[in-house]
């Protein structure tokens, strides 16, 4: 069975005191083992970064910028080999896989950009003979820790605008499938990037946690789960870095009984069930405002009957299995407790048949379920699509503020007027106006309110750059010898 390695300095390292099993979640079937790096190892992978940043922080922004633009080819040209890799670990359709690798790809662009992100400030003349400018420099090594759901695109979401900031690199993914990150790193190093600017660790809470308590490690990026968010952010913090730690998320969209009902279930079906519903942008949540909502469960249901789920290297697969066993019957539980919660479970993935023995299971629909009941409340990360009703445009608005989280959320109308209110009520960091989905492109910053994220900055993009770098400001004067005097009071600019 092969091994999944560490990236340390440049070598490949199998070897560890504890294994993972790494399953292809369509067959169900264990295909590789992951080290979980024993605390020496992460130690020896964050002393590479160490080591390594004397020298990239002092290569020319020129340079940096070619290691992008090759990168650049590189996933473009390989985006058919790095999307099998994707959907034989995490179970994603390849056209999805390869819709993720697009993505990160826009983190790659904006960060060969580096020479504009990067420029300071520069103030002439702030007082006689004084001039003023602002330096971007960078933190240090950045520790960034990544769930499992987009095995590329969080990684390149991160590493890319570390690493064009001047900053050095210790990547812990997920160990459910962790190879896609070993690859990213092999094509960095193609494209150009010295060993030891990104270290690669596999490991658990361990690893982490030797991560988070480094005094050498300046920054921490982590994207996963709210309770393991929180507690990253805690303890980063305690330590006296910077941190942002991105949390789960229970995204809502509002349909007004005006919005288009045809093109808002075609939305629904593909943003609750895209990826077996584990993105952090899915869907899960449709309030259905007035008389919307029986047209929009009918028009649903109607179109879940054609939804073909399967191998996600089967080309007419649109859906493929969740990530584990245990993902699968935790997403099942819900449909299980929905009727007992007072809701109607109008499509039972449960009862879905498959021939193959991996991870799979149908998809849900659950129609008015209760606000704060559990399957409202608790992100189910699953095909499972819970419809609200909502009387009016106030009582949704309501029900989705009030909601624990704040990520994404999206709104279904064809009247201007109601979509500039949602967008200055709704309480959520990314918002799409009869757009699902709206993660926002790589030139803009990605990150969701309340408990969808911790730390105040969002991640990729303008936001990342300053994330990733400490900001010098210099004061600067020539005067002639002669204007030399001493003087105790407090400079003044004049
Ligand atoms: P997870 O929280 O279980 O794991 C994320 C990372 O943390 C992994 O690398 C894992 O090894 C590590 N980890 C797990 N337990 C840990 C612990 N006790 N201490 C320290 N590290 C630990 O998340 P997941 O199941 O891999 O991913 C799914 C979750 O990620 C969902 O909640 C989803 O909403 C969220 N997510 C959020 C975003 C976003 O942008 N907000 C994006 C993608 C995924």
């Amino acid at each position: 069975m092969a091994r999944i390695p560490h990236v340390i300095a440049g070598e490949k390292i199998d070897t560890a005191e504890r294994y993972a099993p790494v399953f292809n979640p369509a067959t169900g079937e264990q295909q590789h083992e992951v080290p979980l790096a024993s605390t020496e190892q992460t130690e020896a992978a964050i002393a590479a970064a160490k080591a390594a940043l004397p020298g990239w922080r002092a290569t020319s922004l020129t340079k940096r910028a070619d290691v992008f633009f090759n990168l650049r080819q590189l996933l473009k040209q390989r985006t058919p080999e790095l999307a099998a890799i994707i959907t034989s670990e995490h179970g994603k359709v390849l056209s999805d896989a390869a819709g993720e690798i697009s993505r990160g790809l826009e983190n790659v662009e904006f960060a060969a950009g580096l020479l504009h992100h990067l420029k300071g400030e520069y103030s002439e003349q702030v007082s006689t003979g004084v001039d003023v400018h602002s330096v971007k420099q960078p933190v240090g090594v950045v520790g960034c820790i990544t769930p499992f759901n987009f095995p590329v695109m969080v990684p390149l979401w991160m590493v890319a605008s570390a690493i064009a900031c001047g900053n050095t690199v210790v990547l812990k993914p997920s160990e459910r499938d962790p190879s896609a990150s070993v690859y990213i790193a092999d094509l960095f190093r193609e494209a150009g990037l010295p060993d030891g600017v990104l270290n690669v660790v596999h490991g658990d809470k361990g690893s982490v946690d030797v991560i988070l308590d480094s005094p050498d490690v300046k920054a921490v990026s982590f994207v996963g789960s709210t309770p393991i968010a929180k507690s990253i952010y805690e303890r980063a913090a305690a330590n006296g870095k910077r941190v942002q730690a991105l949390g789960g998320a229970k995204n809502h969209m509002l349909v007004m009984p005006d919005a288009d009902i045809e093109s808002a279930a075609d939305a629904a079906v593909s943003a609750a069930y895209g990826s077996a519903g584990e993105r952090c942008m899915a869907v899960s949540v449709l309030v259905a405002v007035g008389d919307s909502g029986d047209k929009l469960v009918k028009a649903i249901e109607e179109r879940i009957g054609g939804l073909v789920i399967g191998d996600g290297t089967d080309p007419s697969s649109e859906m493929g299995p969740l990530i584990t066993k245990e993902a699968r019957e935790r997403v099942e539980s819900y449909v299980a407790g929905a009727a007992a919660e007072g809701a109607t479970v109008v499509v039972d993935g449960r009862e879905k048949q498959f021939d193959l023995p991996g991870f799979f299971t149908g998809v849900s629909l659950i129609d008015h379920v209760k606000v704060g009941s559990k399957v409202h409340s608790d992100e189910i990360f699953g095909p499972v699509l819970a419809v609200v009703r909502a009387e009016s445009y106030e009582e949704g608005i309501e029900i989705i503020n009030e909601h624990q989280y704040g990520n994404g959320t999206a709104l279904f109308t064809r009247d201007g007027r109601t979509a500039r209110q949602f967008e200055f009520d709704v309480e959520a960091g990314m918002v799409g106006i009869n757009v699902p989905i709206p993660v926002p492109v790589g030139s803009f910053s990605f990150g969701g309110w309340k408990d969808s994220l911790f730390g105040d900055t969002h991640i990729y993009g303008p936001e990342s750059i300053h994330f990733y770098t400490r900001s010098k400001a210099i004061t600067t004067r020539w005067p002639d010898p002669s204007e030399s005097q001493i003087d105790l009071g407090f400079p003044s600019n004049d």
